[in-house]
């Protein structure tokens, strides 16, 4: 009988479109399908409590996808290198094949399995299949790695397109041995106390089914509006495909090339296409940059911001996290992000913002926070989000530029549906003091059952004061 070959799926929980599994099913050899639970190679990046609801839905949908194939997926729990090594051994396999990813610990880990089975004459071998250009391939006329977008996104634009996504793998001789497999449920990924998970099934479907159809209902119902919809958080006008992208339910090949041919077959909406492979561009920019630059996730990309002097109390991030500062656009996305695992870019900013200018606190703890509750958590997203947003970032927006949270609100939720489904306490409030509740007169607060300090809370800080403060710091590291 051939010798098996494993396929270790990662941050890659499909079965098509992964040239690693379509190279191993080509060799003719028995193929085994494993995935690791490893909280100790990420060190502090291990999956966080939304991030792990969502895996264990993902698996499940996994599973299931593979038994239609006739396979099965093996679970396993403890260190990569170690359960890898171990699985070789049980099994004889003669290679290990996976997909690569970009987090610094992912790639010494890579690294260092390379130099590990080599050693034992076993083969490691990493594929391309999270991004749609690799990095060390986008290069500027220097041969350095870009650090604004748009000279980035000319260069990815003017490269040979991504292939189109291979189908799954048919010709499979699957791996007859019953292998010994953990209990998906033993892993205990779901959230318990508190279960702040519990609405989350009405707001999304793990798996490549559940991306598939978001992908679908975007490019016929919400593309056409994407330019300008996409700002706006209360249409939901976005693909909400980050989750499924950064679990690598869909790949982002299929996501390119069904954008590309709806621009070939309606050039009306070449300019909306266009926008949205913009915004998977962001995506391969965050991922090159943490690649070519591994302290991104913590320490700041402009030098200057290493002493940069951070103020804030423990009770302001608290009230943050919580959603009670006061402002009801900020209010809003954290609660939405509380409910859902999930806020809106425009909010993400707006949120991001207002913790690392109006409160001076390290843009590190929101990361954090976003780390732990966000169901789409990836480390070069996330981190570049929130040094573009703190003004730290490459290409990051100047820092003179605060979001201002109440113009924010009345400009991209002008109607008020935004914050008046997250924030139910104001949804009586007139719009035109929906942003700015401490401003209106007594006698509409009393009509909309609102009560600053006991239903709804006064402001924690002062917008005009809070941005001298945040202009006066700046101007300190920049004299220094
Ligand atoms: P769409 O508008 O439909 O965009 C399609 C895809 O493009 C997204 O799914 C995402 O993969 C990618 N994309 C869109 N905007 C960005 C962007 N600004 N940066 C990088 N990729 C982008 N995104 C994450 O996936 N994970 C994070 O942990 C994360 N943290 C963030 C933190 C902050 C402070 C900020 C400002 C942004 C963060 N983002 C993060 C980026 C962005 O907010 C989300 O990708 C986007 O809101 C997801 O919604 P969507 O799928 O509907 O986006």
């Amino acid at each position: 009988m051939k010798k098996p070959i494993i396929f270790w799926f990662r941050q890659d929980l499909r079965i098509y479109d992964l040239p690693g599994l379509t190279a191993a099913a080509a060799t003719g050899r028995p193929l085994i399908l494993c995935y690791i639970l490893d909280d100790t190679s990420p060190g502090k990046w291990a999956p966080g409590g939304a991030s792990r609801w969502w895996l264990h839905h993902s698996l499940c949908s996994l599973g299931h996808d593979i038994a239609q194939h006739g396979g099965t997926l093996v679970l396993r729990t403890g260190k990569a290198k170690q359960v890898l090594q171990d699985l070789v051994q049980e099994t004889e396999a003669v290679a290990v094949h996976c997909t690569r990813q970009y987090e610094p610990w992912a790639v010494e880990l890579e690294q260092d399995l390379h130099k590990t089975l080599s050693l034992q004459g076993i083969e490691f071998k990493r594929f391309a299949g999270s991004l749609l250009f690799e990095p060390g391939r986008i290069l500027n006329k220097a041969g350095l790695p870009f650090k604004v977008f748009t000279p980035f996104w000319r260069n990815c634009r003017s490269t040979p397109e991504p292939p189109p996504p291979q189908a799954t793998p048919t010709q499979v001789d699957w791996y007859a041995s019953d292998m010994p497999s953990d209990a998906l449920d033993s892993w205990q990924l779901l959230p318990v106390q508190p279960d702040w998970s519990t609405d989350w099934h009405r707001y999304w479907r793990p798996g490549t089914h559940g991306a598939r159809k978001a992908l679908k209902t975007f490019l016929a119902d919400k593309v056409s509006d994407y330019s300008d919809g996409r700002d706006h958080p209360a249409l939901e006008s976005t693909t909400r495909l980050s989750p499924h992208l950064h679990f690598g339910e869909v790949s982002p090949r299929e996501v390119w090339h069904a954008a590309q041919r709806l621009g070939h077959a309606d050039p009306s909406m070449r300019d909306q296409v266009d926008k949205f492979l913009s915004e998977l561009g962001w995506r391969e920019f965050s991922h090159h940059l943490l690649y070519h630059f591994p302290s991104m996730d913590s320490e700041p990309f402009k030098e200057q911001f290493s002493s940069f002097p951070w103020q804030g109390t423990p009770d302001s991030l608290l009230a943050w996290q919580q959603g009670q500062t006061g402002y009801p656009m900020v209010d809003a996305g954290m609660r939405e992000l509380w409910q859902t695992g999930f806020m809106h870019n425009r909010v993400r900013m707006i949120t991001a913002s207002f913790l690392t200018k109006h409160l001076l606190i390290h843009w590190g703890a929101g990361a954090r926070w976003f780390w732990d509750t966000l169901v789409d958590a990836d480390l070069a997203n996330n981190s570049s989000g929130w040094q573009w947003v703190a003004g730290s970032g490459a290409d990051a927006s100047p820092y003179f530029r605060i979001f201002n949270p109440i113009t924010q609100g009345e400009k991209f939720d002008a109607q008020g549906g935004y914050i008046r489904r997250w924030v139910p306490e104001l949804s009586a409030m007139p719009d035109r003091y929906l942003n700015r509740p401490w401003e209106a007169p007594s006698n509409i607060l009393e009509a909309a059952g609102v009560t600053l300090g006991q239903t709804y809370p006064a402001p924690i800080v002062d917008h005009r004061a809070a941005r001298e403060a945040a202009l006066s710091a700046y101007g300190a590291i920049r004299k220094g």
